[in-house]
């Protein structure tokens, strides 16, 4: 046993150095770490939803009367706008179309069979629009 002792490992505590804690910034997010008011999670969050519908880049339009007690629908879903974005366009599509409808869950409904009228109206706006369903 003619070796010298090692010196003491420290290295076990670099791991945590990247760990800070605060004490004074309020509630940490759950999701980055960071106080909540500097906290970008929901942002980025919702700017994510919206780049993957973007991605996605289909918009559908399919006419429907399922669970509605046979009443005909024309829905309009993936369009890439944001919640306002789409209540403004089911506006203009209603009023082409002379009927009511609504949003739903980032589905547009318009009542009644539109989807040929649709198809026209929201092609050329960039968009790939397909006729989806029966
Ligand atoms: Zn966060």
């Amino acid at each position: 046993m003619s070796r010298a002792p090692r010196p003491k490992s420290v290295s076990g505590l670099s791991g945590l150095s990247s760990l800070v804690y605060s004490t004074d910034s309020g509630r940490l997010c759950p999701g980055c770490g960071q106080a909540q008011a500097q906290c970008a999670c929901a942002a980025q969050q919702a700017e994510a939803a919206l780049a993957a519908r973007r991605a996605a880049g289909v918009v559908k339009v399919q006419r429907s009367s399922k669970g509605r007690g046979g009443k005909t629908v024309s829905t309009v879903s993936g369009v890439p706008l944001d919640e306002a974005g789409l209540q403004a366009l089911a506006k203009t599509l209603k009023a082409a179309c002379g009927t009511g409808g609504t949003v739903k869950d980032g589905v547009i409904e318009i009542q009644g069979d539109h989807v040929a009228q649709l198809l026209t109206l929201l092609d050329g706006r960039g968009w790939t629009v397909k006729r989806a369903g029966g």
